[in-house]
């Protein structure tokens, strides 16, 4: 065994005994056991995956968030495993497993890379769909340090961020659209109003009076022709003005749901004097496109805002008159155990599954290009779904392209216990 002929000086001139140079070792050595253990406890503390490779690309150390993340077996985390084999078990469990020249490019890229001291940094989208943010950077000596950050809440939440942007922006385009269209109607009948004399029927009946060619009986009669030319004008700017109100009505409400403003009233109503006018207002319209409206009522009574949902029925219908080219659009009433559901049906375009969610969502369309078919600000279904949830109900679809679309709207049949008078003395009667 070879002598230990190290020697340590103290400082100042003075040389270390061979016991005071183990016992300064020993202290050494504990030191540095100490350093790496609280260096260890920090790494494992990490929020984060944390990973250190050496110049040879063998792992030197790494979390256990490392692990969980890529939810990588025990042995291939030994030290001196090298990357290739962390990847590659990592790789192998990803489904469709990636072609083996794209688990070699990454492996190369991220060597160039560090060999010329750049970072790299890039988002791993998993196949469970979790996105995986990973930061590789560059040491002195060759080696890699990494860090992983799972960002899948944070890339989602920016998604659906930049998706309500973009139905913000959309919306804009088709609330600009919707609102011009009716205004130009009441300007320009504005405008032909204030000069009467150039309708058509005023000017056939000066030219007459001119000519001198005006009997009584002529004259009552292009009279009339003035009167019913104008009436059709006013007929017009009213329901040009009809519009333009419900869509204003529309933006008060979808801003009275957001700051949770809107009032609701229910009471017990009548089944009939909710549908009677939804089928007044509308089957004009559906008789115009050809369609039969039926609606068939097995229920007597509600527990709702009556003016509610007549508003959301109007909406329903209105749409499924709207995306319906031909066939019917049906309303039914019935009641199951305490709730009445009223089914909006048609036979029309249909919605695809994947949009069953999004068309509840404020301003949003299926189609809100500006050559869209159908007119519509994608507020109506929002604002109904808000609506019913407000009066204890809820509003659902179920739909098949191109064979028509179903809406039911749920709603209390009765009073719930929670809004009748006595619950709520015995809640206050709880709390004095
Ligand atoms: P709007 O009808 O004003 O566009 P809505 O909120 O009422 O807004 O409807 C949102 C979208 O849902 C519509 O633009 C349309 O794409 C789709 N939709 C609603 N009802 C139907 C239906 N009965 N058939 C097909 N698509 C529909």
């Amino acid at each position: 065994m070879g002598q230990f002929s190290m020697t340590i000086s103290a400082g100042a001139g003075s040389v270390l005994n061979d016991n005071q140079q183990l016992v300064y070792i020993l202290r050494l050595s504990h030191t540095r056991k100490r350093a790496k253990l609280l260096l260890n406890s920090g790494i494992e503390a990490l929020n984060d995956g944390f990973v250190m490779f050496d110049g040879d690309d063998r792992l030197i150390l790494c979390n256990r968030k490392y692990q969980e993340i890529y939810e990588l077996p025990e042995e291939v985390l030994r030290p001196g495993t090298p990357y290739s084999s962390v990847f590659g078990a990592w790789f192998a469990k990803q489904d469709p497993a990636p072609a083996e020249t794209e688990v070699s490019n990454w492996i190369n890229t991220r060597r160039a890379k560090s060999v010329v001291g750049e970072k790299l940094d890039m988002d791993h989208r998993l196949a469970d769909g979790r996105v995986i943010k990973t930061s590789n950077h560059p040491l002195q000596d060759g080696g890699i340090v990494g860090l992983r950050v799972d960002v899948t809440e944070l890339t989602r939440a920016k998604l659906a961020a930049e998706a309500a942007s973009k139905a913000k922006s959309d919306f804009m385009g088709v609330l600009s659209h919707e609102l011009r269209t009716p205004l130009t109607v009441i300007m320009g009948v504005a405008k032909l109003s204030e000069n009467a004399r150039l309708l058509r029927s005023s000017k056939a009946l000066l030219t007459a009076y001119e000519e001198g060619d005006v009997p009584s009986e002529k004259a009552k009669a292009m009279l009339e022709d003035i009167f019913a030319q104008l009436s059709g004008l006013q007929q017009r700017m009213v329901q040009s003005g009809e519009h333009l109100e419900h869509l204003i009505n529309e933006l008060l409400d979808v801003a009275k749901i957001e700051s949770g403003r809107l009032v609701i009233e229910p009471t017990i109503c009548n089944i009939k004097d909710i549908v009677d006018p939804v089928f007044q207002q509308l089957s004009t319209l559906s008789r115009k496109k050809g369609l039969d409206f039926e609606v068939v009522q097995e229920a007597e009574t509600v527990f709702a805002d009556n003016m509610r949902v007549r508003q959301i029925l109007i909406n329903l219908v209105g749409n499924a008159i709207k995306f319906t080219d031909s066939g019917f659009v049906r309303l039914c009433i019935k009641q199951h155990d305490d709730m009445v559901r009223f089914e909006v049906c048609d036979t029309g375009e249909g919605i695809s599954e994947t949009e069953f969610e999004s068309i509840f969502d404020v301003f949003y369309q299926v189609d809100s290009t500006a050559t869209r078919r159908a007119g519509g600000t994608g507020m109506g279904l929002a604002i109904s779904r808000s609506l019913a949830e407000l009066q204890g109900g809820a509003l659902t679809v179920s739909s098949t392209i191109g064979k028509g679309s179903c809406f039911v709207l749920t709603l209390p049949a009765t009073r719930t216990r929670s809004e009748q008078p006595e619950a709520l003395s015995e809640l206050c009667a709880e709390q004095s």
